[in-house]
């Protein structure tokens, strides 16, 4: 079977909802994936290599930091940015990954949180990808609760010393800078983001090996031992664990985002395959009307996918989202791309879990995806909390 080229994916003219700009976005992020990623990801996925040969070229085309304003950031509105997001999981839901890390849970909170000295000297650097960075909130005993989370700071003279482990942490082996979240001992234990650049004594990082997922992408644990790190080095306007929320609300709108991509490229594979391959008196098996069915859900759930984070795109831009309307957008986005992959790697028979064909590596990363960013029954309880008034966490 001839290698398959990705045509795009549009039911209901999508197209036509979006402005020329927004269409310029989606197609040079697409180009650059086609022509960059797609060549190379079977084999990075192999071998557990995160691509780094890509970052500097898509710190040009302006992908990190992407929907910030100034030092350097493109400024697109929230719907280019998810576009692009769109497009990266298109190639792969790891390099994706790495660049909303980059993007929202480290760019996000030095603009949001930081002092004008951070901003200045972090977010230029980490929009042309000279430097990466990581965030660092999940521990080994704590991930859908973070507010239980162990790492501590305590001020001594003008320093801060943290001390605590993180895990499965997104770039982590390859951050210059780590968002760390911690409690501060002197502040009745109240969350605070520090920047802790990675050279500093005490401070480790390790790579987490035989992950059957996201293998494009570095995923690592962390560990702070009597890290000192001047005062200056705290987020200023971090407080509470709203702060490291609000930059897990942008990452989880890129993802609603980047599902969509996941979900199309299979799709695209699966359909262009059961029209090519033939059993049964010499009939494609597209011909079946089980095989139809299979296809006419996932375009059914694509297409209303992107109506749906295409409207929380329109509410983000207009300054109006809310975290429970990112939520469904996340959990719906998600749950779709993972059930669009079980059912394309089925239509493939064998073929579908070789990776001649992108779809078991689509589904493979996808199983993360709808863990990470707070899982899919956590947003459940989100959304559940939002229609009911009442918390079941
Ligand atoms: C590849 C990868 C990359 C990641 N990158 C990062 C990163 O860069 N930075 C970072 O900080 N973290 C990162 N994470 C961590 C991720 O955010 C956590 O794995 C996630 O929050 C879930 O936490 P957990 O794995 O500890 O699962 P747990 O919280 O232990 O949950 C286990 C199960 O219990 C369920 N559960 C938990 N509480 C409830 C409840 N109250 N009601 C019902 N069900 C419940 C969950 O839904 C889940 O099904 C990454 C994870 C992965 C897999």
């Amino acid at each position: 079977m001839p290698a398959i080229k990705f045509r795009g994916v549009d039911f209901l003219d999508f197209d036509s909802l979006l402005s020329d700009d927004e269409r310029l976005v989606r197609d040079t992020a697409r180009k650059f994936i086609e022509d960059n990623l797609i060549p190379i990801i079977e084999e990075c996925n192999r071998a557990g290599r995160f691509p780094r040969e890509l970052v500097k070229p898509m710190g040009e085309l302006g992908f990190f930091g992407a929907n910030l304003k100034g030092y350097n950031c493109a400024g697109m509105s929230n719907v280019e940015y998810g576009l692009v997001t769109q497009e990266l999981e298109r190639g792969d839901s790891g390099v994706r990954s790495f660049v909303s890390v980059q993007s929202a849970l480290v760019m996000y909170p030095i603009y949001t949180f930081g002092s004008d000295e951070q901003k200045n000297t972090w977010l230029p650097a980490l929009q042309s990808g000279e430097k990466l960075g990581c965030f660092g909130l999940t521990e080994p005993d704590f991930g859908s609760n973070p507010g239980g989370m162990r790492t501590r700071a305590r001020k001594v003279g003008k320093e801060y010393v943290l001390n605590g482990e993180k895990m499965w942490i997104t770039s982590g082996t390859i951050a210059d800078v780590a968002v760390i979240w911690a409690k501060v001992e002197d502040e009745d234990d109240k969350v605070r983001g520090f920047l802790v650049e990675t050279d500093r004594p005490g401070f480790k990082a390790d790579d987490i090996h035989g992950k059957w997922s996201l293998r494009a992408s570095v995923t690592s644990g962390l560990s702070l031992q009597d890290v000192h790190v001047p005062e200056c080095n705290l987020l200023p306007k971090s407080g509470g664990l709203k702060s490291p929320l609000m930059c897990l609300n942008q990452a989880r709108y890129g993802i609603a985002w980047g599902a969509i991509g996941a979900a199309m490229s299979c799709y695209d594979c699966a359909l262009q395959y059961s029209l090519l391959r033939k059993q049964f008196r010499d009939q494609p098996i597209a011909s079946h009307q089980l095989v139809q069915q299979k296809l006419t859900w996932m375009i059914n759930e694509i297409t209303k996918a992107q109506l749906l984070v295409l409207q929380v795109g329109r509410l983000k831009d207009a300054g109006k989202v809310q975290h429970q309307h990112i939520s469904m957008a996340k959990r719906n986005n998600v749950w779709m791309a993972l059930e669009c992959a079980r059912l394309s790697r089925d239509i493939l028979g064998a073929n579908g879990v070789a990776d001649d064909y992108p779809i078991m590596r689509h589904l493979m990363n996808l199983e993360s995806v709808k863990t990470y960013e707070g899982t899919h029954d956590i947003h459940t309880l989100i959304i559940g909390q939002s229609v009911t008034g009442i918390d079941a966490f």
